[in-house]
């Protein structure tokens, strides 16, 4: 079935009535959404949540509550993943640390927690074995290539920070041996959602890394990558059919260690995407020669995908309440409140302004962009000085504020502070 974007589940006087008592921009996120993502992944033992996707604490306290543990790449997502009740060890670790460095402040906190380090350099590894000797360590592995959908999403291959070189990986454990840490598993992240083949390919590699492994794992990681739906007509993923990949290989590698091996996921995108939408307030429009705009209150600084990365986004008309469905639909360009040529939700990658068809709304008019539950409240920023937008979450009949607006005065401490 074509995935309807998961918006659609939120009726329109719902979007209304958080944005007259909440106001705009805010985000909005469907609890049933997410439980239902969680559902279809449970297949996998476990599920390993990457929360810079969302990282509001209480979207990791519902994750939490369905036996979902989390990654975390720093010192802020540790802090989170501890509030919203996730602890450092256990088996499965309810927290792993997956950034490409260790700083010291971060050093310190992981020591204590004792929580496991996905490891990206050879440093890393040193600089763990000083401060806390005998700690669990995963490897993650770049296996020569990878996938993602331009160069600043690609986690693989030559061009890639991320990960152990392949031809590299051998002196990681001689430095584990020599320093004595706990290797648990092997870690790939380069996209396991792509497409079958591309799918297999990781897996062979990942069996390979295990058979030329001189140290005993308990566990393998696919990484993250799984895809949401953006566009009507994205098909929707097919868990099963990764699974079922995945499962030979670890049946592969079971047989080769001679004892089962714990198989983790670690989507991010995947779980929260189709669950959010940013509702917006159309504040103006305009025509520019050929073209028609209309501009709304939130900006790149709220929600960052279409800018960044030429993302797309489906942006819906809400007419105010009582009033009629919108016609006159047409090729219309979005843009924000910032000072910036670039403040454009209808990008393509590389910055092409492009359209979107939509209904020529009247000022007052709620502009809803929907899919926006993964990789855009958790990139907001302060830019132009503008705090950041509260968070709804929705769960069944109930409607819960789960973070406030920032306050003006909460920006400017930092500064008048030092007063
Ligand atoms: C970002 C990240 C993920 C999640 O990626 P998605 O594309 O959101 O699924 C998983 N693992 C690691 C190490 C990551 O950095």
């Amino acid at each position: 079935m074509n995935a309807p974007t998961t918006r659609h589940t939120i009726p329109d006087d719902t979007l209304r009535e958080v944005a007259q008592q909440h106001g705009t921009p805010c985000w909005v996120y469907d609890a049933a959404a997410i439980r239902g993502r969680i559902e279809r992944l449970k297949k996998f033992g476990v599920v390993r949540y990457a929360q810079k996707a969302n990282s509001n604490v209480h979207v990791l306290r519902l994750l939490r509550e369905l036996g979902v543990v989390v990654d975390a790449v720093s010192l802020g997502e540790i802090e989170r993943a501890v509030a919203a009740g996730f602890v450092g060890s256990g088996e499965p670790a309810g927290i792993v640390y997956a950034s490409d460095i260790l700083d010291r402040t971060v050093l310190q906190r992981i020591a204590q927690l004792k929580i496991p380090v996905n490891i990206g350099s050879p440093q890393m590894l040193e600089q763990l074995a000083q401060a806390s000797p005998g700690h669990a360590v995963w490897l993650r592995i770049n296996p020569g290539f990878g996938s993602g959908f331009n160069r600043k999403t690609n986690t693989g291959g030559e061009f890639s920070k991320h990960g152990i070189w392949h031809e590299n990986v051998q002196e990681c454990y001689g430095l584990i041996r020599r320093h004595e840490l706990q290797l648990v598993g092997l870690h790939m992240h380069i996209g396991s959602g792509a497409d079958v083949g591309h799918l297999r390919r990781v897996c062979d590699a990942m069996v390979n890394e295990v058979r030329k492994c001189p140290i005993d794992i308990q566990a393998v990681s696919a990484g993250g990558g799984l895809p949401a739906t953006y566009r009507e007509g994205d098909k929707e993923l097919d868990v099963g059919e990764i699974f079922d990949v995945w499962s030979a290989a670890r049946a592969t590698i079971e047989a080769h260690l001679g004892h089962p091996v714990s198989l983790e996921i670690e989507p991010g995108r995947y779980v929260v995407a189709n669950s959010g939408c940013l509702v917006s307030e159309v504040r103006a429009k305009k025509s520019v020669g050929a073209n028609q705009f209309v501009l709304v209150d939130a900006g790149f600084n709220d929600l960052m995908r279409p800018s960044m990365y030429g993302s797309f986004h489906q942006i819906e008309i809400v007419p105010q309440a009582g009033a009629p469905a919108r016609g006159n639909v047409r090729p219309t360009i979005v843009g924000g409140p910032l000072c910036e040529a670039g403040d454009l939700f209808t990008q393509e990658a590389g910055g092409g302004i492009v359209t979107q068809d939509m209904p020529e709304p009247e000022v007052g008019d709620l502009a809803v962009f929907n899919d926006a539950g993964a990789y855009c409240a958790s990139m907001s920023s302060n830019y132009n000085s503008r705090t950041l937008a509260p968070e709804v979450l929705l769960d069944g009949g109930s409607r819960r504020l789960i973070r406030r607006r920032q306050r003006m005065d909460e920006l400017l401490a930092l500064e008048l502070s030092c007063d």
